[in-house]
């Protein structure tokens, strides 16, 4: 296919600043013409998509996710990865480095995307890893790592403690135009602690992972920021002192970004109750206060985009089966037995969220904390700006890389309807309005939702 003609939608495009109903074509790859309905001449033969009652929007991209590719098999590949991507809406999505062997080699970032390629799905971009094998202790050539195509560089899952090194990779990477993002956590206070500190600990019986161990990693990071004057990106922010401190850092001259996820937005700490392990993740669910502080930065653009930490685990990982008498969807876990409490601390940390990612988000905008602008501002284009990507706009001449959701779907999240080959999700039953319904990349349908193929 050659030329898809989107007809009626209404194009929500922040990056060019353009809004409003439009037909957009698309021929080779890219936006060939846009303009008022019944204006564009499609070429004969091309593609016809009505998107009447529809947004569409540049191709969404998440800057975190895990595909566990090479080495985790059963929990994701990167086959699966990309295609629950593209039916989550996402055209571009950026694979963390903490796979077996680690990405902290051109031959595995080569391995990576040659895998993508051979998907024909979304597009991948490698992120390298900070330190050798995650380890912490000694840098990588980050150099050849971008020159094999990595465009982020993170260590995610573990922080980087060692300042000087830290200090040292900000250095090199942002000499290569390159941003590092940061998982940040101080392990002397957050203990290997499975929950937040706080009523839900108690209640479990559980060691709590107080904000302080993400908020101190945070100032310490932001300190390094403000002094080498180098682009750095938070992932997953979930405390309001975290907040706070890019407020503060940003006031001083820092080049710092952050990003949230759907379940810190859409969650709090009780979640834990019921979905236990599925609701499991580091940093953990927080207090209620802590999730008002986060809609208050997505409001006032202190947060910059919405990444869904995507993190597929099987059920063995999770512990589900031995952990299954304690927690149920429909009442509150009471205090753990001794031994339950330590499977539960020592289950994987994570949740899946491509495919829930964008419904979630929707939410922001049904109830009038965000407009769609702003939601694609979030989604597109400041994900693509993080990751150096000429995306995140359907401006004549653009990578044709589109998504067209439709707002007003509503939908049942149904795990076993995934493309993820993991079902690990405390969203499970939970009624969404809307979602993609079709998803473009280089001006290929790579997902197609509109008869019932949700
Ligand atoms: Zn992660």
């Amino acid at each position: 296919m050659t030329a898809v003609l989107l007809r009626g939608g209404h194009v929500v495009d922040p990056g060019a600043r353009t809004e409003g109903v439009f037909d957009v074509l698309a021929v080779q790859g890219r936006i060939a013409s846009l303009g008022p309905p019944g204006s564009v001449l499609a070429p004969e033969g091309s593609a016809m998509v009505d998107a009447q009652s529809c947004w569409v929007v540049p191709g969404l991209v998440d800057v975190h996710v895990h595909l566990r590719d090479p080495g985790f098999p059963q929990k994701e590949t990167i086959a699966s990865g990309l295609r629950a991507a593209a039916a989550g809406g996402f055209t571009t999505v950026a694979a963390m480095a903490n796979t077996r062997p680690v990405n902290d080699s051109p031959q595995v970032t080569a391995y990576m995307l040659e895998q993508a390629r051979a998907t024909h799905s979304a597009r991948l971009v490698p992120v390298a890893a900070v330190t050798r094998g995650l380890e912490g202790r000694a840098d990588i050539d980050y150099r050849a790592m971008s020159e094999a195509g990595a465009r982020l560089f993170s260590d995610d899952g573990m922080p980087v403690d060692d300042e000087a090194l830290l200090t040292h990779a900000l250095d090199e990477i942002s000499a290569l135009g390159y941003a590092i993002s940061l998982h940040e956590e101080d392990r002397s206070l957050s203990c290997n602690g499975a929950v937040n500190a706080g009523s839900t600990a108690k209640r479990l019986g559980l060691i709590g992972y107080p904000n302080a161990a993400e908020a101190k990693r945070v100032q310490r990071d932001l300190a390094l920021a403000v002094a080498t004057r180098a682009p750095l990106h938070i992932a997953h922010v979930s405390t309001h002192q975290s907040l706070e401190l890019v407020r503060e850092a940003r006031s001083r001259g820092a080049q710092v970004s952050c990003e949230v996820t759907p379940h810190h937005f859409a969650l709090d700490e009780t979640a834990t109750l019921r979905w236990g392990p599925n609701a499991k993740m580091n940093p953990p669910l927080r207090a209620p206060a802590d999730v008002e502080a986060l809609h208050a930065a997505i409001a006032d653009g202190t947060i910059d985009m919405i990444a869904s930490d995507h993190a597929p685990h099987e059920p063995a990982a999770k512990h589900l089966e031995q952990l299954a008498d304690f927690f149920c969807a429909n009442r509150d876990a009471a205090e753990l037995p001794a031994q339950a409490a330590e499977i539960f601390a020592s289950c994987a940390n994570g949740v899946v969220g491509l495919e829930t990612s964008l419904g979630l988000a929707l939410e922001l905008v049904h109830r009038s904390l965000i407009d769609r602008a702003r939601l694609v501002e979030m989604m597109s284009l400041n994900p693509a700006r993080l990751l150096r990507l000429e995306r995140g706009t359907l401006a004549i001449g653009s990578v044709a890389d589109i998504t067209v959701i439709d707002p007003n779907l509503e939908w049942t999240v149904e795990p076993d309807r995934f493309r993820s080959k993991s079902r690990n999700t405390p969203f499970m039953g939970m009624r969404l309005k809307g979602r993609a319904i079709l998803t473009m990349v280089g001006g290929e349908i790579v997902y197609d939702g509109r008869r019932g193929d949700t």
